[in-house]
């Protein structure tokens, strides 16, 4: 049956001499594996959209559990992206996450378009790019019910707490102080600021979680802590994010 939605190639992988086998994440029907025939080729029609990152209207057509790409119409490139060797990363980086978040053949709407609007933020946006990858993990992490709890010490109940910290395994907060009454585990500082941009993130509705910003001090604190605890909750890396930091 043939099956229209727009998609996002979140992986390519170059298959005999003009193929790929892409991994896409569609509105209507999540994570898809698709053959994409002759796109290497020089004139395919389908090249554009065949690759890593682009953003496209397309027709699949898919019998048992193979797919195939027989028609697209490319939305969005993120050209920008592919002039700046770290925020393509970083873009790549927020599609491994997405794979590895996605499910096969449920609906993906919400993940879809999170992923599109950190596109749009790295590739458009004057923002740093440290503020968009924290707001990237912290919004996945929402988004599929691992989000941290940022209201108040997970102790003593202070909301303005003093030396705040982010308890990486139990996903949350608490007062430097208070850490010995929680049960082991690595905490990552925070500031004043970064708690409010927590509540920011966990709060506002995900399309407005990207709309604040932050001085680099508080940022700094903000970005490890939300890199760790995605990577704790996750219990894995991602290639992508060690080339990125490789190129820091
Ligand atoms: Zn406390």
């Amino acid at each position: 049956m043939f099956l229209n939605t727009d998609a996002i190639v979140l992986r390519e992988t170059r298959y005999k001499d003009a193929d790929k086998i892409l991994t896409v994440l569609t509105r209507s029907s999540g994570l898809q594996t698709v053959t994409a025939r002759g796109v290497c080729r020089k004139g395919s029609a389908l090249a554009a959209s065949a690759q890593l990152l682009a953003y496209s209207q397309m027709c699949l057509f898919t019998y048992k559990d193979r797919a195939s790409l027989r028609e697209a119409v490319l939305a969005e490139a993120w050209l920008p992206l592919r002039d700046d060797i770290g925020r393509m990363i970083l873009g790549v980086y927020a599609a491994e996450v997405c794979a590895a978040l996605a499910t096969e053949g449920a609906e993906c709407a919400e993940l879809l378009d999170f992923l599109l609007l950190t596109l749009k933020r790295l590739a458009y946006k004057r923002q740093p790019d440290a503020l968009v990858k924290a707001v990237f993990e912290l919004g996945m992490m929402r988004l599929n019910g691992y989000g941290p709890d940022a209201s108040a010490c997970a102790v003593c109940g202070e909301a303005d707490m003093t030396n705040p910290c982010l308890h990486l395994t139990l996903g949350q907060l608490h007062c430097e102080k208070c850490k010995p009454s929680l049960p082991q585990g690595i905490s990552m500082p925070l500031t004043r600021g970064g708690v409010a941009a927590l509540r920011f993130i966990s709060e506002k509705e995900p399309g407005k979680i990207f709309s604040f910003t932050l001085n680099e001090n508080e940022l700094t604190p903000l970005a490890h802590a939300a890199e760790a605890y995605m990577l704790t909750q996750l219990e894995r890396g991602f290639q992508a994010l060690d080339m990125y930091k490789r190129l820091l």
